[in-house]
This record gives structure tokens, sequence and C-alpha cells, in this order.
């Protein structure tokens, strides 16, 4: 099948959609925990889950933001082009991932770079 940038923004508006819904129900759920935690008990357990939210908020949150990234990249015309070196991002890449940033070989120079120096 062609590589079709009609499907990829396709792809990325559901994507968004998700991504949007995930965080409402986070958010939901933040403001549901706060009635119920008249115990200790309670409270432990409710950090918790706050934590185990956050990570996800955060983590849904970056997604989104590389989402947006791409489906305004498709709109000036610089989709598929890698942020770092400028080449042109491996179609089959792009397929698995149409949010991707870099090419294969920036990502994994970034990922090894990534962990020396933080
Ligand atoms: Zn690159």
């Amino acid at each position: 099948m062609p590589f079709s940038y009609e499907k990829v923004k396709q792809q990325l508006v559901e994507e968004r959609a998700k991504l949007v819904e995930q965080l409402e129900q986070l958010e939901a759920s933040k403001y549901e925990s706060i009635g119920y935690s008249n115990h200790i008990a309670d409270d432990a357990t409710d950090a918790l889950e706050q934590a185990v939210d956050l990570t996800l908020k955060r983590s849904a949150e970056t997604s989104l933001e590389e989402v947006e990234q791409a489906l305004s990249k498709l709109n000036n015309g610089t989709y598929g082009l890698c942020e770092a070196c400028g080449t042109r991002i491996d179609r089959a890449r792009l397929e698995a991932l149409p949010h991707a940033q870099y090419c294969l070989d920036c990502q994994e120079r970034r990922e090894h770079t990534g962990k020396a120096s933080h």
C-alpha cells in the first residue's frame, strides 16, 4: 500500500482524540477521589493512585504534544523530515510511528546520548 499523508493525518487525529479523552478521564478521576478520602488508609491509596495518574498524565501530555507537532508539520509541509538532521524519515517508520520526530539514526543517537547526559 502506498504511503498516504491523508492516512497518516487521520491516524494522528484519532490518536489526538484518544489522548485528549485519556487526559479528561484522568482529570475527572482526580476530582472524584477527593470526595471520599476520609481515612488514612484511603489517603495512602489515593496518593499512590495520584502518582500513577500523574505518570500517565505526563506521558499522555508528551504524546499529545508530539501528535500536535506532527499535525502542524503536515500542515506546513515539513512532515516526515528528521528534526535533527533534516533527512526524510523512512516511510515504514512513519507508518509504524506517525508522530516520529527523528530518523532512526538520530533516534538511536539521542537515546544513547540522552542516557549519558541525564
Ligand atoms: Zn536524523
